[in-house]
């Protein structure tokens, strides 16, 4: 028996009343969100957006990575995005846990102690939200103009709050 069976039968009723067939895979809102991957947040929904309308890149702590990066390059230039939101998160699990704390649950969980992984912690949040909306505007690979901005969404209430808003230059 498969370790997936719930989300194949959710596949299969999605599949009956699939009705996306029309869909460009430009992003109609010219948008790309970077996220976090907790569960807690629904990228499109808290925006009021649609299937459709952005892209929606994730990680641990919504950190902007050499791999968020390369998403990125893709989504500006290529697919006529020209709005970056990077939207960290109230309670995020990148803030709380320690590096040691991590590395120790891994090497007791596998006996191998993940040294080579840059696990992007956030050891304060504001100034990692201001770093992240740094490596976006000055990235050298994004036009000039393109719209960047640094939001925290709070888990609690469903408010997001604007902490930058600025450009590519
Ligand atoms: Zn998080």
């Amino acid at each position: 028996m498969s370790a997936f069976k719930d989300i194949f039968e959710g596949s299969d009723a999605y599949t009956a009343e699939f009705s996306y067939d029309a869909l460009s895979a430009l992003p109609q809102a010219r948008l790309v969100i970077v996220t976090c991957m907790d569960t807690r947040i629904n990228p499109l929904e808290i925006f009021g957006l649609d299937i459709g309308e952005a892209h929606v890149l994730r990680n641990a702590g919504a950190r902007v990575t050499p791999d968020v990066i390369r998403s990125l390059i893709k989504s500006i230039n290529q697919l006529e995005v020209e709005r970056v939101v990077v939207m960290h998160h109230t309670d995020c699990g990148a803030a709380k846990i320690k590096l040691d704390v991590l590395r120790t649950a891994v090497t007791a969980a596998t006996g191998n102690d993940p040294t080579d992984v840059n696990f992007h912690l956030i050891a304060e949040p504001a100034t990692a939200l201001a770093e992240d909306v740094e490596l976006v505007r000055t990235c050298p690979y994004f036009p000039v103009g393109t719209a960047v901005a640094g939001l925290v969404y709070d888990v609690l209430s469903g408010e997001v709050r604007v902490e930058h808003e600025t450009f590519v230059s």
